[in-house]
């Protein structure tokens, strides 16, 4: 290979790395484990204040229930004395019936409390097990994407370092001095750092080469680096 060629190698390596690291930093399969991830973390946050707010109505259902339990054990005393042989007189029966009454209201009335905070928690139940499902589904579309992800990257992971070892050989066999210009120039230039001369013109210029400074290129060797006076590219003829 010429040492023209070797340059244009070289280039053309820079080019594929600069790509390969620039769809490295855009890759879709590292969106999607964003979205993933995104999507796993709204999942808990919903199931975490759904947890709050169930905790809050079993908190209401556990004292109401207590309360239920208390009634009903002093329900069960006055019935006993109701029913027992130490009632002394009919007036202190009514006073334990209309207590007895009075107890049985407020045990209805917690019993349906109970009842309706059943119902209220019913929905939020139902709700916490499609999100424990969406949750088993969303673990495994993360990590299906990380998959996806490493797959990717392993490839143009082996992509750069083939291009950097095929870059190594094309710099090991250019002048010192050509490859001086070449770096000197990539940073303005880039991927047309080094341009082919067409014949006529310098194929990185935006605008023709004046006919002078045509001519003067047109009567160097071939395989000759010269630089463009225009826009200062290096110009293979
Ligand atoms: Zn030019």
């Amino acid at each position: 290979m010429s040492a023209m060629e070797d340059l244009f190698a070289l280039q053309d390596e820079d080019v594929l790395t600069g790509q390969l690291k620039y769809r490295k930093a855009r890759l879709p399969e590292a969106d999607a484990v964003v979205a993933a991830e995104s999507a796993r973390v709204q999942i808990s946050s919903e199931v975490a204040d759904l947890r709050i707010e169930r905790l809050d109505h079993a908190r209401r259902q556990n004292r109401f229930e207590g309360e239920v339990a208390a009634v009903e054990a002093r329900l069960a005393e006055l019935d006993k004395r109701l029913y027992g042989s130490a009632i002394t007189s009919p007036k202190e029966a009514t006073t334990l019936q209309n207590e007895i009454a009075s107890l049985r209201r407020r045990q209805n009335d917690l019993e349906g409390q109970v009842l309706e905070i059943m119902e209220l928690v019913e929905p939020f139940d139902a709700r916490l097990e499609e999100l424990a499902v969406a949750s088993d589904a969303a673990d495994e579309a993360i990590a299906a994407a990380l998959v996806a992800l490493a797959e990717v990257e392993v490839v143009i992971a082996g992509e750069l370092a083939e291009s950097a070892t095929r870059r190594e050989a094309a710099v090991g066999s250019l002048p010192a001095d050509v490859l001086a210009r070449y770096q000197q120039s990539l940073p303005s230039f880039g991927s047309s750092t080094v341009v082919r001369f067409s014949g006529a013109d310098c194929s990185g210029c935006p605008y023709s080469m004046p006919s002078m400074e045509a001519d003067r290129v047109k009567g160097l060797a071939a395989g000759t680096l010269a630089d463009c006076s225009e826009c200062g590219r290096l110009v293979v003829c």
